[in-house]
């Protein structure tokens, strides 16, 4: 059959978690993409069928990101850690900033060993910046900074913008989530920003503990959260304008992700805060 991710002659079946759906290969289905096997489909399509508008929220949360990046690097932001990057899908983060800023540094993280065989296609960056790959996990902020800080290519004197984009739903409360970002924010200069995307079971409740359950019940933990529990996260961080709301109204620009679209159909919150 199909072997996405045998192409590099690395890696086993067994070592990118064939046996279960993973979250990244479900995100990259819901794209569109290609990087993503029978179970990941099987699980994706279970989605669907409770919620089909899963995949107008992915590219909702793709489109975000872009108008979120520019913003960043037209705020003069020159450093990026992206934690969560998931499959790569043009144009990625640096792609974006890049075009602002071409000397600009950027740092990807993610725990899934499918997103390090396709790593590359996140360090073609431009000849006068870096672009750099840690495998490394979230639930874990100390070594994820360890690995970033052994990049040698992040000035932590000079501000960074921290992207956290449809991950924390992936960090159930157990896992402590809040403690989780502060640690992340705590190292980084005056004036670095957090981006955060995070799906919410506000607006379609019961589709949304139907998709929380379809994660779960295939061995992801998974776990929505509402819009003051979403706002936690900036604790101590000045939102910028329009603050947190649904992410298709953050900045919207005509032609940037899908037209029409509701609330309800993105369930996702997003928004942008700047440390003091
Ligand atoms: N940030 C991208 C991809 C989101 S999909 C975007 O918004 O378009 C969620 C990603 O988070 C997946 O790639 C998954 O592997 C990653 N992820 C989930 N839990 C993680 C953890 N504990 N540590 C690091 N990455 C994690």
């Amino acid at each position: 059959g199909e072997q996405p991710a045998s192409r590099r002659g690395s890696g086993t079946e067994a070592d990118l978690g064939q046996d279960r759906p993973h979250s990244a290969r479900m995100y990259d289905y819901y794209l569109g993409g290609k990087t993503n096997y029978a179970v990941d489909r099987e699980a994706a399509q279970a989605v669907i069928e409770v919620f089909p508008a899963i995949e107008v929220g992915a590219r909702v949360n793709r489109a975000y990101m872009h108008r979120a990046a520019h913003y960043l690097a037209r705020q003069g932001v020159c450093q990026f850690i992206d934690i969560g990057t998931g499959i790569p899908t043009a144009p990625n983060l640096h792609q974006i900033v890049q075009e602002v800023t071409p000397r600009a540094t950027i740092v990807y993280a993610d725990n899934d060993p499918i997103v390090l065989v396709y790593a590359d296609e996140l360090l073609d960056g431009a000849p006068e910046g870096r672009t750099c790959y840690v495998e490394a996990d979230a639930t874990q902020p100390g070594r994820v900074l360890e690995a970033i800080k052994a990049t040698g290519t992040i000035n932590f004197g000079r501000p960074v913008a921290l992207s956290l984009h449809a991950l924390l739903h992936f960090v159930p409360d157990d896992q402590d989530p809040y403690q989780i970002v502060s640690q992340l924010l705590e190292p980084l200069a005056s004036g670095s920003y957090l981006s955060l995307t995070h799906c919410t079971g506000d607006f379609e409740p019961e589709a949304w503990a139907a998709i929380v359950d379809t994660y779960r019940q295939r061995g992801t933990p998974a776990q929505v959260r509402s819009r003051a529990e979403v706002l936690r996260f900036f604790d101590g961080l000045q939102l910028v304008d329009p603050g947190l709301v649904v992410a298709h109204r953050w900045r919207p620009e005509p032609g940037s992700g899908p037209a029409l679209v509701s609330d309800g159909q993105v369930s996702l919150y997003a928004g942008v805060g700047r440390k003091p």
